[in-house]
């Protein structure tokens, strides 16, 4: 899963984007809001981690433009303490949900995780489809009750197939999950994936679809 960082403390930011890119998202970090508004128009995020104290255009300007433009991303409002009524305004303008600074990493990501089950339509943490269970906060997968090791790649690729079950998603859609900015994509990386994805989970749960890509039927 990709997602937009938009934080202008350069402590913070690195702390924020560190720690998420070992909950095993692919983090962009950028630190103003103009900035912001070029990432979200060149790319599809699946969630925005967004501070409200931004330089060049405020991060409730920025919320209130990215809603009006039809994207439904979840958004997780980073704030201080001391400004309900900023909160207040970043909740109305569109967020999802916030967090007090300073707040602790391992809770972002919980949010965050969160946030993604309910814009994925679910409400419960575990992703079940036949006899495969997928537990995201753990980065733990069973198949038929026994477990499997996947590498954190792999992970990160059956995560957003079963997320996006019924759906094909592209090899790039697929990159594009799976790198930041300044991360380099292998060449064949998805395909490499797939084929031991497959190995490890059974032929017929990713299937390819020639000429669009890789889907995960509806369980
Ligand atoms: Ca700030």
């Amino acid at each position: 899963m990709r997602l937009l960082l938009v934080e202008d403390d350069p402590l913070l930011g690195d702390g924020v984007r560190a720690g998420l890119s070992q909950a095993g998202f692919a983090v962009d970090w950028v630190k103003d809001g103009q900035a912001a508004k070029l990432a979200l128009q060149a790319e599809a995020y699946a969630l925005v981690v967004l501070d409200l104290g931004l330089p060049r255009l405020s991060g409730t300007e920025l919320l209130k433009w990215l809603r009006g433009t039809g994207n439904t991303a979840p958004v997780l409002i980073l704030t201080a303490r001391d400004t309900v009524a900023d909160r207040v305004k970043g909740l109305d303008a569109g967020a999802d949900d916030y967090l007090i600074k300073p707040f602790d990493l391992d809770e972002l990501a919980a949010r965050i995780r969160a946030l993604l089950r309910r814009a994925g339509g679910r409400a419960a943490p575990l992703i079940v489809h036949g006899k495969l269970e997928v537990d995201p906060a753990a980065r733990r997968v069973t198949l038929a009750g026994k477990p499997v090791e996947l590498s954190s790649r792999e992970f990160a690729i059956l995560l957003v197939l079963l997320e996006n079950a019924g759906r094909a998603l592209s090899r790039e859609q697929l990159e594009q999950s799976l790198y930041g900015w300044g991360e380099e994509v292998e060449s064949n990386a998805v395909e490499v994936h797939i084929h031991h994805l497959r190995k490890k989970l059974g032929a017929e749960l990713i299937r390819t679809l020639r000429g669009v890509g890789y889907l995960v039927d509806k369980a």
